[in-house]
Order: structure tokens, then C-alpha cells, then sequence
């Protein structure tokens, strides 16, 4: 079977982790990268022999002044690939939605866009088969992946009557030098819930959950505290192994001294991943506690990489590459040295 052809457009944060986990698949490769300017991480894209495009013809110019060659445009790209991850900032993706439709392709955006775009929310082991042969999927938010990946399994399990989340967030992803705030917590929304609920929704709609969210001075992870009230009745070490059984899930512990986020992201550069990405929901097992009958407990999120193979399996099911969620999540978490 030939891979299928996958072009990348905006190859930022997730564009570039997109590129090398779909480079990593024996069914799928990377068709072009496309980048607005020649940045070094334009550079970078060249220097990992990925074919370069450029936004529009106007940009080619500053390409080839940077001495960076381009193989021609998006247009281009777009007219020899079967799928495209739009990986633009958000709320730019949804512009580009009529030419992925004029040239025939399928399309993910990121959770940066509403649902609406794609019509489609995704999460690899919430909805994988309806996901199978669509045109349009969007990949949900890191937080959202994060949410859903621990509170699916607890509503197939012992069914979710209530969860109540908090969610403190990063306030840019560390190679961000223009968001903030570096001293302040800012409650955000203001107004309450806030729509990360809601964003769970649109792969859950059941499912009951109030949100919350303020942002810190932090760019290393998102951090969640989760309350939830379950239907049916439970004990800490149930829960542990419903998770145990989840790759996609690692636990960590104060007790062998991860106290922090900072301490999650030195234990991702010790495992030695590209980018010291974190792919997994971190859970510290020791929080996993029942309290007045109800689940508590405290995970962590990275949110630069969360999403990257959750990208991979929706590429895998819209392109018909493979009809059972569970065989490519274990095909993505392989490649991806995932639950290592
Ligand atoms: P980013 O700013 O790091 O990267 C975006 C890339 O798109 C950059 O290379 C930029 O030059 C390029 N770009 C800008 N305008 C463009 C245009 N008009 N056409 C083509 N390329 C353009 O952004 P990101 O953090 O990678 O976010 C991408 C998407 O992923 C957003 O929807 C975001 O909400 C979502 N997302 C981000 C994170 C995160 O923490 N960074 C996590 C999960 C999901």
C-alpha cells in the first residue's frame, strides 16, 4: 500500500512535532512543510530534508534570501497531497478552509479552531472509528485531550455523574517571548464555566463537567485538579489500574520526588525525547484519593506535545489506513516510544 501524502501548513509548536511523529509511520509521510518566513525553524525544516513552501508567492523572495530553497507554494503543496494539518495559529486555519475544499483534500485543524470548522472533534481512544474516511477532523485542544484522556475511561468504567475540573495553565509555551504574565495570576475567563467543559462536550456530549481555569507564570505545562462524583462505587487502587492499562497515561510520584512540573519536564529530558516532549497525561498516582465518596487527584499536561499523536491516529482513520483505533494507537505509541 503506497503512504499516504501529508503536507503541513504552519510548521510552529505543533507543526513541527506533527512532521516528525507522521516521518516516524511506515504508512503516512510528509509531502511539505509551509512556513510564512525563514525563520530557523524554516531552517530546521530544511535541514530534516522536508520539501519547504512558502505561504503565498509573495514570501518566496524572502526565502531565497535567507538562501533557503522552496519547492514552490501552498497552492502547490496541496495539489499532490490526500490530506493536510493545519497547524497555523489559531483562528488562522479556518480562512484556509476553502482551498483544502478546492483542492479535494482532507484536512485537520488544531483545537486553536471551534469545532464548527471541521464539524468534527477527535480524540484517538474516544472516537477513533467515527473518525474513519471523513474529510474534516479537528484534533481538540491540549487541554481537551488531557481532559478527555482521563474522564473517558472513568465514564466507561463506573459512569461520570459530576466532574468539576481546574485547570492552571501555562501562559506561553516557553520559546514564546510575547505573552505573559511573568507575575500575575490571571483568572481566565473571568466569567464562569469556562469553555474547556464544553470543548470535552464536543467529543462528549453526555458527559457532566463544570471548568474552571486561571493562567500562571509558567510556560512548562498545563496542571489539572479533577473532582469527580462517579455512578458507581470505587477505591483509589481501581483507579490506578483502570489507568495502568493506558499508555497514553504515566504515572508519577512524590515519592519518588516529582513534586512539580519541573520536575515531570526533567524526567522527559531524562527519557530522552525529542524535544523533551512529555506525550502522556502525567497523574500523580499518590493524589488518586476517595474523599466524602467522590475521585480527586492532580495531572499535568504538556501542552506542546499532548496533541502530536492524537494527530497521527486521525490521520491513520481518515485515510482508511487502519479501521481499529486500538491497533493504531499501539502502532503510533511504537514509533513515538509512547508508555516507555
Ligand atoms: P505556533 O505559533 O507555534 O505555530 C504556528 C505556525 O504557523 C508558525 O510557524 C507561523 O509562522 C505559521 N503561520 C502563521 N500564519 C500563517 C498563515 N497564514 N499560513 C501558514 N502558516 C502560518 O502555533 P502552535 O502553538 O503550533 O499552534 C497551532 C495550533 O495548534 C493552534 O490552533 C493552537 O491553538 C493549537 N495548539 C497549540 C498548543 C500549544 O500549546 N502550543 C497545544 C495544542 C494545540
Amino acid at each position: 500500500m503506497s503512504k499516504a501524502k501529508i503536507a503541513i501548513n504552519g510548521y510552529g509548536t505543533i507543526g513541527k512535532r506533527v512532521a516528525d511523529a507522521v516521518t516516524a509511520q511506515d504508512d503516512m509521510e510528509i509531502a511539505g512543510v509551509v512556513k510564512t518566513r525563514p525563520s530557523f525553524e524554516a531552517k530546521l525544516a530544511n535541514d530534516r530534508k522536508f520539501d519547504l513552501y512558502a505561504a503565498s508567492p509573495d514570501k518566496i523572495d524572502s526565502f531565497n534570501q535567507a538562501g533557503l530553497e522552496v519547492s514552490g507554494t501552498l497552492d502547490d503543496l496541496l495539489a499532490d497531497v490526500d490530506l493536510v494539518v493545519d497547524c497555523t495559529p489559531g483562528g488562522v486555519g479556518a480562512a484556509y478552509k476553502e482551498l483544502y475544499q478546492k483542492h479535494g483534500i482532507k484536512a485537520i485543524w488544531q483545537g486553536g479552531e471551534d469545532h464548527e470548522v471541521a464539524g468534527f472533534s477527535f480524540n484517538s481512544e474516544a472516537n477513533y472509528s467515527d473518525a474513519i474516511g471523513r474529510d474534516f477532523t479537528r484534533v481538540v485542544s491540549c487541554n481537551t485531550t488531557g481532559l478527555t484522556r482521563a474522564l473517558y475511561p472513568l465514564d466507561q468504567t463506573f459512569g461520570i455523574k459530576k466532574s468539576r475540573v481546574t485547570l492552571m495553565r501555562r501562559a506561553a509555551d516557553p520559546g514564546n517571548i510575547k505573552s505573559g504574565p511573568i507575575n500575575a495570576i490571571i483568572p481566565n475567563p473571568i466569567s464562569l464555566p469556562s469553555h474547556h467543559g464544553p470543548d470535552v462536550n464536543s467529543i462528549l456530549p453526555h458527559l457532566k463537567i463544570a471548568t474552571v481555569a486561571v493562567k500562571l507564570s509558567t510556560t512548562l505545562m498545563h496542571f489539572h485538579a479533577l473532582n469527580v462524583e462517579l455512578d458507581s462505587d470505587f477505591e483509589p487502587q481501581d483507579i490506578i489500574d483502570l489507568y495502568a492499562a493506558r499508555p497514553r497515561i504515566r504515572f508519577v510520584s512524590g515519592a519518588d520526588k516529582i513534586t512539580s512540573t519541573a520536575e515531570v519536564m526533567e524526567l522527559a529530558r531524562d527519557l530522552g525525547r525529542s524535544r523533551s516532549d512529555m506525550f502522556e497525561n502525567v497523574i500523580w498516582k499518590d493524589s488518586i484519593s476517595k474523599y466524602q465518596g467522590e475521585l480527586y487527584f492532580f495531572q499535568a499536561i504538556h501542552q506542546e506535545s499532548d496533541v502530536v499523536p492524537e494527530n497521527v491516529d486521525a490521520i491513520r482513520a481518515m485515510c482508511e489506513l487502519e479501521s481499529d483505533g486500538e491497533k493504531s494507537i499501539a502502532m503510533t505509541n511504537k514509533t513515538m516510544g509512547i508508555g516507555k
